[in-house]
């Protein structure tokens, strides 16, 4: 049923909701739909002038003013999000969401030729990013009166598939560190859930499915009622769940 949830205008009023690859693609949507349902968003993400077309999107829409982190995943340190952290801290004395979206597809190829360098950069970007960035995080997470953290899987998260290499395993991964987490908090303020979004219209898509008709897959805006769903109140009795986005 989270599949059609309807959010109330206000669902997400006076929530922080922190989201990675804000910048484009299906987190691009969920930051404009989650400030458009009233929280206060920060826009994380590799390229400075996406977020800042993000930004001046939603305070053109009357949205809460956002904020901006600028931030590479691919050479982030702890440092670097321990920084994050405090300046979420300072800024906010909590956080109530944390959308972790971001990630990166690598080359499609034979196991045989996957190489050492892509394999690693996408283990950092897609695995040890999310654990850094959600340690960082966790006090201002616990500080909430209720908080959500989303991770972001595949359907190759799930089963294996030929030449999905790094990508599979490190969707994999990410269902493990979720269901880790939502075991380990079960009793807390925090749960901890995952989105597997299903075939949706981006240019991670294309890169992957360079030849198909991208007209006839569903768009980020039409997803977003799970990522709604996840993020609001409505969702505070779920954790250690793998939802899918689409019903194909
Ligand atoms: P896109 O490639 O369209 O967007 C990904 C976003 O993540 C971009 O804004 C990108 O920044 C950002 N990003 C990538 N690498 C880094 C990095 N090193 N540091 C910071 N930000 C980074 O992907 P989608 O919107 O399609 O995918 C979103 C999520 O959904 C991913 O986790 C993906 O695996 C998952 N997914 C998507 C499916 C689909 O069909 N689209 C299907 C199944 C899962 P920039 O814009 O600067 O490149």
């Amino acid at each position: 049923y989270y599949q059609t949830f309807q959010a109330q205008p206000d669902a997400l009023k006076n929530k922080v909701i922190l989201v990675t690859g804000a910048g484009d693609g299906i987190g691009r949507e969920a930051a404009l739909s989650y400030a458009a349902h009233g929280a206060t968003v920060i826009l994380l993400g590799r390229t400075p002038a996406k977020l800042e077309a993000v930004y001046d999107e939603i305070e053109q829409a009357g949205g809460a003013q956002p904020a901006i982190i600028p931030l590479d995943m691919k050479g982030a340190t702890e440092a670097n999000y321990r920084d994050m952290a405090a300046t979420i801290m300072d800024q906010f004395g909590r956080l109530d969401g944390l959308l972790h979206n971001a990630s990166m597809l690598g080359i499609l190829s034979p196991f045989q030729h996957i190489d050492l360098a892509t394999w690693e950069d996408i283990m950092k970007i897609n695995v040890t990013a999310q654990f850094m960035m959600t340690k960082a995080l966790l006090p201002a997470l616990l500080a909430a009166e209720k908080s959500s953290v989303i991770f972001t899987s595949s359907g190759v998260g799930r089963k294996g598939r030929a030449h999905w290499g790094p990508y599979a395993v490190s969707k994999f991964a990410t269902e493990g560190m979720a269901q880790v987490l939502a075991d380990e908090y079960e009793n807390s303020n925090m749960r901890v859930n995952v989105i597997n979004p299903g075939a949706t219209r981006t240019s991670m898509r294309s890169r992957a499915y360079p030849g198909e008709d991208a007209m006839k897959l569903k768009t980020p805006a039409e997803i977003m009622p799970v990522y709604l769903y996840l993020m609001s109140d409505e969702s505070s009795h779920l954790t250690g769940e793998s939802l899918d986005a689409q019903n194909r």
